[in-house]
């Protein structure tokens, strides 16, 4: 199976890595102009140049399927996609996925509760959404965003102005500030068939909007809280006929009540953990899924926690010296602020794993200490 992959980035390098022991062979397409799988057959489209469709079509004559790591497209060039070859998962998906005010009227629809929210258009809505709402509130640009990029905390209805100007985007999305607990994602999988399989939910912690650490399973997680959320996701799945691997964050509360945050049409970082700590991986998954194969077992193996390698690499020995740390870098040169590489710990005891993650902060350039709700 040639599977055609959107975007070339370390999430679409870690699918490739998982397909081909599946025999799939990978042709990735760029649109950023700086693709870094570092593997497969990378193809670049230029989206400024209007009708780049030779280059589009060679594409497409090379692939069987086609799925994305990346859902910040165009979605007209995905629908052109979807009318040659199935895209996987489609269109409707992406469309949805990649616009808050969209994700927000579909958890609505589908009765998953969110933060408290309004929609604006110019920067005396977002002062009187912020009054209305109460502050602090948190804005956001609805499209592109990512990473926390495109968003401003206000502290005071009187620092919309500044904040609106520092967004710069001509939709914003205002929601009030969750206290919360914790931030936490469900990933799952839906077949080609309508089966959907759940990972245990993990506990993210995200430093300036990007994230740091996640871990999963959660010591102290009620199952009647991993419950609330598989049904929630399951309810987006079905309705999206999805296929392929959705994740969910969502905020965690005082009363141990689920908000929902944003979702993410693809695997994503905070699932990286599966790779090492669960029997199936979320990229294997994705891949079963898409291509109508059955899906594997979500279940953790032991306790996990996925550490994030950002802007600087650290040395691999010193890593690689703590027991059942799995590194996994992407072959990208340093910069403030890039996600270069991830490690997985895989420990027997929740102690055990806490311990190795102070040890493997410590190794590493500015890592943020590591904090859990449980800890
Ligand atoms: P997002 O891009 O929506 O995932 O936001 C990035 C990060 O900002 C989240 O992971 C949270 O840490 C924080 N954040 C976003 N929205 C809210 C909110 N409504 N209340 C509190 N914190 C938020």
């Amino acid at each position: 199976m040639n599977i055609g992959v959107l975007g070339a980035g370390q999430l679409g390098r870690m699918l490739a890595l998982a397909g081909y022991p599946l025999a799939n062979r990978f042709i990735f397409l760029d649109t950023t102009g700086h693709p870094s799988a570092g593997i497969g057959d990378v193809m670049i489209l230029n989206l400024n140049e209007e009708g780049d469709r030779k280059h589009l079509d060679a594409f497409l004559a090379k692939v069987d399927l086609v799925t994305y790591e990346f859902e910040h497209l165009p979605v007209s060039l995905v629908r052109a996609i979807e009318e040659v070859r199935p895209v996987y998962p489609s269109s409707e998906a992406i469309r949805v996925c990649q616009n808050r005010a969209e994700e927000k009227v579909l958890f609505d629809r589908l009765g998953i509760p969110t933060p408290a929210y309004r929609l604006v258009e110019h920067a005396d809505e977002l002062e009187a959404a912020a009054r209305e709402l109460g502050c602090p509130v948190v804005a956001k640009s609805v499209t592109e965003g990512y990473d926390g990029k495109g968003q401003a905390v206000l502290r005071d209805p009187g620092e919309a102005h500044d904040a609106w100007r520092s967004i710069n985007h001509p939709r914003l999305i205002v929601e009030a500030f969750v206290e919360f607990v914790r931030e936490v994602s469900i990933i799952a999988v839906r077949g080609r068939d309508g089966e959907v399989v759940f990972y245990p939910m993990a506990e993210n912690q995200h430093i300036d909007g990007i994230l740091r650490y996640s871990i999963a399973p959660m010591p102290d997680l009620d199952d009647s809280v991993q419950q609330t959320a598989d049904g929630y996701i399951r309810a987006l799945l079905d309705e999206l006929d999805y296929v392929g691997v959705l994740t969910l964050e969502l905020f965690q509360t005082l009363d141990g009540g689920l908000l929902a945050n944003e979702m993410a049409p693809r695997v994503h970082n905070s699932g990286h953990w599966t790779m090492d700590g669960a029997v199936t991986s979320q990229f294997e998954n994705h891949l079963r899924a898409i291509q109508g194969l059955p899906l594997g077992d979500t279940a953790a193996r032991m306790p996990t926690c996925m550490v994030n390698v950002i802007g600087r690499e650290g040395d691999a020995a010193q890593i690689l010296a703590i027991t059942d740390a799995h590194l996994h870098r992407y072959d990208k040169s340093e910069r403030a602020g890039r996600k270069l590489a991830h490690i997985n710990l895989v420990a027997p005891t929740h102690d055990a794993l806490l311990a190795k993650v102070r040890a493997c902060a410590a190794v590493l350039p500015d890592a943020p200490p590591p904090r859990f709700s449980f800890d």
